[in-house]
This record gives structure tokens, C-alpha cells and sequence, in this order.
């Protein structure tokens, strides 16, 4: 034995089991000639080994930068070991309660090597539309309990044949315990219906499937997270059907093309945006449509996006290989509704959309939507963060009590807490209906079973109607600690960055409770985990008719201008006005002045609703958020200048509209052009923020500045601020790992709840 032969100790905490970590660490041992074993267990996996020094520096070092792609190393800790002169390496049984941590990885797409098998004709599983591997494949949507064994996921009816079980067997295959192995003998089979139950094409299911597509029909296709709605995205009256029945009036579908070459015919794609495409968790990216282009423009109207994404099932590989641009692939549900997932329940439920349906018998036990993401400022940002990113936890600065918070009303996502770890649930949607709160409770329960987790305190939100908050106040005696909406907005994003102590945090959306029992929505608070105050906010005005004033935008208009001419603003040359009932005005005008079910708000959204049907953008929405989203688009002027604007001091300072609105009226009467009307009044609300930021750094010493909300999925305010604020030297820090929408606010009620408790 040389001086230089050494023993090293190594623990790999991450997501590292069943993702075939240790036949890949068994390989590297063998690669250097090192000896020893490795294990799972419950802290992750943990190494021995021994042999000359420098070869054991190049193993550590490889082992973080070779793991295989569904690894997630979190740290590797390293000390040195004693030898005990090994006579090889092994792997060898796990020690210990491997329940403890384990961490399930995400579903993700089909791998290349698999790819390269599924589409060649020696293979023994060409064109198997189930073909996986440990680096590959379905977990999250599959498991029903841990440990993560084939016996616990939908996988467990499937007895593998004696061909896949050697595979599954064998420490250096590819397939070295694979859940999900299976192949066309002993796995799962697709067929295909009709919507009366009948089985049809049954010799080549997937040809005939692609054939009724060209044709024009709308098929319902059973992929990983849930059911897709599909039809040929180049057909316009095929898309128009599909929209007609699925009640989706406006809102843009996504797309899926085979190959990057395909989309860049009719979007344009930069380098960031193909790394997102390219991903194994294959996000929905919005890509600028490129003009003319050959898909359907009832695809994504009025609208400068396209959402799109590569595929990532084989089934999908072997659907799109027949010459199609682009198929829509949008969720298998109605309007609001969670996505179908059970054969029958798609039956039941999309017959009335689906021409056809090609099923499969591998059940899905978790629905999970497509992720949406899209590139703004440098960074990849969350619209929806669900398949292919859950169960990635968030980790956190400090080790939790077990805590489960239940989200927000809308894009609801729940989180629940373990040590330095923040599960957050998968897209669960609109709080507003029993399917989806169904829905809502059986994520609870699946993410106790497989997290094997119990909450010790319950976050939600403080709105007295939501039923988030009821299901908190009815999971006594655990108790259950309320947090501020926006509050939660602004330490979801400080969690994300592990940010301690005050921040300047701008909170902007649509709605959410306000400690004040109005609606609020502009709100620059001076925030810390546990507590906040609000600093400043926008000045408010009424929302005649409540929720109404969310879904037409025209009653937004008539409140601002109310609000900044009086009565008189009915003499105003505009020609948005001029469109809405003179009676109907009246009415409205009547329900502010009296404050008839006209709560007050505080809102950005709001602002946006308001200012874009002053422009005379659409006076009605099929979506929140279309009339601002559809203002933005236009924001193309290269104009430098900005509206007046104004604040007034206060207990909490307030952030003056009339001028704004002023000034956007005045471009109007003098026939300024929307695109620039919509560029000024971007630069306003950048300036405006950027400079009260300034005096909220005056007055608080403060100069670290959190961006969070739902209003910063505006790309144009997003990037704008962030430059603006950098130019003050403001360390800014904004939403890179959950949405800046409601969906990230249930990781801020978890560390809110978390801080309170540590506090009390
Ligand atoms: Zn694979
Ligand atoms: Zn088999
Ligand atoms: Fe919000």
C-alpha cells in the first residue's frame, strides 16, 4: 500500500434515489479503478471508497458533474474515511429507514437513448409507445405511496416479462430498477375509441389515430399528467370546433411540434428559449410568432405568443413523426374544470369536445398540467410550474416545523414543508368549483402519503370566503395561522432568494384581501418574514360591481374616470365612451357615488383593466388579465416619454392615478396613437415605482427590492423595473423558481406561518 492509497466518505443528499444514481456511481468506481460500495439511504446515498487519491479527486468531481439527468444534487459532503481494503465495489442494500427523505423525482421526457430504440425497427421495442428507463419516463403522476417501488406506482398491475426483469435486474443496465420498465409483452397498450366506447383501428391504433387527426378531428389523448384535447393546429376549422366546444373563448392554446426546426417556421426562438425546449422537463414556452405563419390564428388570437413545446412521451414522438406543424395540445377539460385523467372520467367528461380517444391502461394516480414558462430579463420565468417541475422542492435557509399551507383562491398550488424543504404541489387551479376542490384535497392527501408528512400548523390565506380558508379552520385543532395575500407575494420571492430581515417588496395583482378588508393590489410594503407594513400603495377607487368590474374592464374605465373628472367626464371626446349605453353609465356612475356594491381596491391589475378599455382596447374579458395583456402588446413605441405622476404622504403613502389617467385621456383627445399610449404608460408606472422605491430607501434605509405578483408576468414592467432600479443600485430580486402569480403564494404562506410560529 502507497502513501497515497486513501478511504473517502461521501453523502449525496438531492434527489438521488430511483433515478439511477448508484448503478452510475458503480460505473465511475469502476472507471477509476476505486473499490468500496454504495447505498441509499435515509439522508440519500451514501459512498465508501478507497484507492489512489488522485483518482478519487476526479471521482468526487464527477459525481457532480456527470449525474444522470433526473439527479438534483443538493450537496455533497465529503470527509475522510478509514480503509478497510475492499475487494471490489458494490452496491449493496439500503441501510436503514430510506423513508425518511426521500425525494421522488419529477416526470420527465423520453431520453435519447430510448428515442434512438422507440424509432429503430431491430429494436425489440419499436414503436413501443411506453418505452422508459431510469433516466426517462413518468414518477410523480405514477406514485401512490413510498417507498418509490414498482409495487406503489400504476405500474404494480403490469408483471414485467423475463426480458424486461433481467434489464430491471442488472446493476449496469440502463433499466437497473426502472419503476416504470415495461415493453410491448408485459407493459401497458394504447387503443382507440370513439365517443361512444367503441374500439376502432385496433391493428395500428396510433396510424389510425394520426390519419382521423389530418382529417380534422379532435381527438382526446391520454398522455402523462392528464388527458390533451388535439387537433391539427394548421386546420382553422378544426381548432375553431375545438375552441367552440371546450368553451374557450379566447384564451390561446398550446402547441406541440416535433422539432425545433418546425417551430422556428412560425415563431421565433433565441438560445435560452431553445434550452428551455429542449429540457427533459419540456415547459409550454412562449415563443413570438413569427408572421405570416402557417397555424391556424385561431390558435392564439390577438396575441404576439404562440405556447409551445416539444414532445415528451414516445406517444407523442410517434404522433407527431407524420408531417404535422403543429398539433394543438391543450388540457382535456372543460372551461375552469381540473383536467381529465381516468379513462372513464374522460368518457364522461370530453365526449361532448372529443371526436375520438386514444386511451391507454397505465392509470395516472396525480393529474399534472403542462408547465408554462417563458424568458424575460435574463431569466427563465414561472407562468405555471407543474409537470416535469414537481416535486422539486425549494429549499429553504432554515429547517421548518411540518407545515402545510393551502394557496391561494386562484392558479391555487398547495405547499407543504419538510425541514429545509418546500414541496409545492403541482397546478391545482380556480378555487371556485367542487371538482376542483375535490381536487384541491386529494393533492393534500397524496402529498402527505408520499411526502410522509403531517402538518403541525396550517397556512392560508385571510379571506373569510375562500374555501382554502374554510378547509384550514375545519383541520382543527392543528392550528392554522392567516397571512396577508400580498404579504405572501413578497416572502415567497424572499424564500426563492433565502432572503432574512426588511425588504422593500412590491406587491402587484389583481386581487387579494387587504388587512384593511379592501381589495388590494399596488401595494409597496416594507416586509420581513414575520410581519409587515404597508409603506405605500395605490390610491384607491371603487369597483362597481365587485367581481363584475374582473370580467369587464369598461366599469374600470368609468371608475378612474369618475374618479379624476367628476361627473363631467361624460363630456369627454372619447371614443371609447361613446360605445358604452349612456344609461348603463348612469347606472354605474349612481353605484360609486353611493357606494352600492362598489368595494374599493387598490390594484395594478385594476389600473391596467382600466386604462386599456379607456384606449378602447375590449370593454368585456374572456380571462383575467386579457385587456392589460392585450395593452402590453401593443407597447412597441420607441418613445422616451412618460405621463405625470404623484404621490402623497401619508401613514401609508398613496400613489396618485389621476395624473396618469390625465394624461392618457389628453393623448386620446389628441389622436396619439394606442401603441404609444400603452409605452408612456408603461414608462409612467417604471418611473413611478423606481423613484418611490427611492424614498422608501430614504425613509427605511432599506435597499434590497422584491418583485412579486401577477402583474409582473408583464414583461415590459418586469424587465423595464428591474433596469430602472438597477440604474439607483437597488439589488433587486425577483421570481425565478415559482410563479410571480397566485401560484407561488402558497411557498410565502409557508414560511409566513413558519416565522410567526418561531416568533410566538
Ligand atoms: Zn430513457
Ligand atoms: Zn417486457
Ligand atoms: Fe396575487
Amino acid at each position: 500500500m502507497t502513501d497515497n492509497f486513501v478511504a473517502k466518505w461521501l453523502k449525496v443528499n438531492g434527489i438521488v434515489q430511483g433515478v439511477g444514481f448508484r448503478p452510475f456511481v458503480f460505473q465511475l468506481a469502476q472507471k477509476y479503478g476505486l473499490k468500496g460500495e454504495v447505498a441509499n439511504t435515509s439522508a440519500g446515498v451514501s459512498i465508501h471508497v478507497e484507492g489512489l487519491a488522485g483518482h478519487i479527486t476526479s471521482f468526487e468531481a464527477d459525481l457532480a458533474t456527470q449525474a444522470p439527468p433526473l439527479a438534483y444534487i443538493v450537496d455533497i459532503a465529503s470527509q475522510t474515511g478509514i480503509v478497510k481494503q475492499y475487494s471490489d465495489f458494490a452496491i449493496v442494500k439500503s441501510h436503514g429507514n430510506s423513508r425518511m427523505s426521500t425525494l421522488i423525482s419529477p416526470d420527465v421526457s423520453v431520453c435519447d437513448d430510448c428515442l434512438a430504440e422507440l424509432l429503430d425497427p431491430g429494436d425489440r421495442r419499436y414503436h413501443y409507445p411506453f418505452i422508459n428507463c431510469t433516466n426517462c419516463g413518468p414518477r410523480y403522476t405514477i406514485i401512490d405511496d413510498i417507498p418509490y417501488d414498482r409495487p406503489k406506482t400504476s405500474m404494480r398491475h403490469f408483471i414485467m416479462c423475463p426480458a424486461c426483469q433481467a434489464e430491471y435486474d442488472e446493476p449496469t443496465n440502463r433499466r437497473f430498477h426502472a419503476q416504470p420498465n415495461a415493453c410491448d409483452d408485459c407493459g401497458p397498450h394504447v387503443g382507440l375509441f370513439d365517443y361512444h366506447k367503441i374500439e376502432i383501428g385496433k391493428q395500428n391504433p396510433v396510424g389510425k389515430a394520426v390519419e382521423l387527426l389530418k382529417q380534422g378531428n379532435i381527438l382526446a389523448i391520454k398522455g402523462l399528467g392528464g388527458y390533451h384535447l388535439a387537433a391539427d393546429a394548421a386546420n382553422a376549422d378544426a381548432v375553431r370546433r375545438l375552441r367552440r366546444r371546450k368553451i374557450r373563448e379566447e384564451k390561446p392554446l398550446a402547441v406541440m411540434s416535433a422539432d425545433l426546426a418546425t417551430i422556428r417556421g412560425y415563431a421565433a426562438v433565441n438560445k435560452e428559449e431553445e434550452q428551455l425546449l429542449t429540457s427533459i422537463r419540456r415547459p409550454i414556452v412562449l415563443l413570438r410568432k413569427k408572421t405570416p405563419n402557417s397555424i391556424s390564428d385561431q390558435v392564439a388570437p390577438r396575441n404576439n405568443y404562440f405556447g409551445v413545446m416539444l414532445p415528451y412521451t414516445p406517444l407523442h414522438y410517434l404522433l407527431l413523426k407524420h408531417d404535422f406543424t403543429a398539433l394543438v395540445m391543450t388540457s382535456g377539460n372543460l372551461s375552469d374544470e381540473p383536467i381529465a385523467i381516468d379513462n372513464d372520467d374522460a368518457f364522461n367528461r370530453l365526449a361532448a369536445i372529443a371526436d375520438y380517444f386514444l386511451i391507454h391502461d397505465r392509470d395516472i394516480y396525480l393529474r399534472s398540467d403542462d408547465s408554462i414558462v417563458r424568458h424575460i430579463a435574463g431569466a427563465e420565468r414561472f407562468i405555471r410550474r407543474s409537470r416535469g417541475f414537481v416535486p422539486i422542492p425549494v429549499f429553504l435557509k432554515k429547517e421548518v416545523p411540518p407545515i402545510l399551507a393551502c394557496g391561494a383562491e386562484l392558479k391555487n398550488t398547495v405547499c407543504v414543508t419538510r425541514q429545509d424543504k418546500a414541496f409545492l404541489s403541482q397546478h391545482i387551479g380556480d378555487l371556485e368549483n367542487v371538482a376542483t376542490y375535490d381536487f384541491f384535497r386529494l393533492t393534500v392527501d397524496h402529498l402527505k402519503r408520499i411526502l410522509d408528512f403531517n402538518p403541525e400548523i396550517i397556512a392560508c390565506d385571510m379571506h373569510p370566503d375562500y374555501l382554502s380558508t374554510r378547509f384550514a379552520a375545519e383541520q382543527a385543532p392543528i392550528p392554522n395561522i392567516q397571512v396577508q395575500h400580498h404579504h405572501a407575494h413578497v416572502v415567497s420571492c424572499m424564500a426563492e432568494h433565502k432572503l432574512e430581515g426588511d425588504v422593500i417588496g412590491l406587491a402587484f395583482d389583481g386581487t387579494g384581501y387587504g388587512a384593511d378588508g379592501t381589495i388590494w393590489g399596488g401595494e409597496i410594503l416594507i416586509a420581513s418574514s414575520h410581519e409587515f407594513k404597508r409603506t405605500g400603495h395605490l390610491a384607491t377607487v371603487a369597483m362597481p360591481g365587485g367581481a363584475a368590474a374582473i370580467k369587464e374592464p369598461w366599469r374600470m374605465a368609468i371608475s378612474y374616470l369618475q374618479r379624476t373628472f367628476g361627473d363631467d367626464f361624460q363630456n369627454l371626446d372619447l371614443p371609447a365612451l361613446g360605445e358604452i349605453e349612456t344609461e348603463k353609465v348612469n347606472i354605474l356612475r349612481e353605484m360609486i357615488s353611493k357606494k352600492v356594491n362598489s368595494p374599493l381596491t387598490s390594484s395594478l391589475g385594476r389600473l391596467f383593466d382600466g386604462v386599456a378599455a379607456i384606449c378602447g382596447i375590449r370593454k368585456q374579458v374572456n380571462f383575467e388579465g386579457q385587456a392589460a395583456m392585450e395593452f402590453e402588446m401593443l407597447a412597441a413605441d420607441s418613445t422616451n416619454q412618460a405621463y405625470d405622476y404623484q404621490w402623497e404622504t401619508g401613514a401609508s403613502h398613496r400613489l396618485l392615478t389621476t395624473p396618469i389617467i390625465e394624461g392618457v385621456v389628453a393623448d386620446i383627445q389628441s389622436r396619439v396613437p394606442v401603441a404609444k399610449i400603452s409605452t408612456k404608460f408603461h414608462r409612467t408606472l417604471i418611473r413611478l415605482f423606481a423613484e418611490f422605491c427611492d424614498l422608501v430607501r430614504r425613509e427605511s434605509d432599506l435597499n434590497r427590492v422584491v418583485l412579486s405578483g401577477g402583474c409582473f408576468q408583464n414583461a415590459t414592467l418586469l424587465s423595464g423595473l428591474i433596469q430602472a432600479l438597477h440604474d439607483k443600485k437597488f439589488a433587486v430580486f425577483t421570481h425565478q423558481q415559482v410563479p410571480a402569480n397566485d401560484g407561488g403564494i402558497s411557498l410565502g404562506q409557508a414560511v409566513v406561518a413558519a416565522a410567526k410560529a418561531r416568533q410566538a
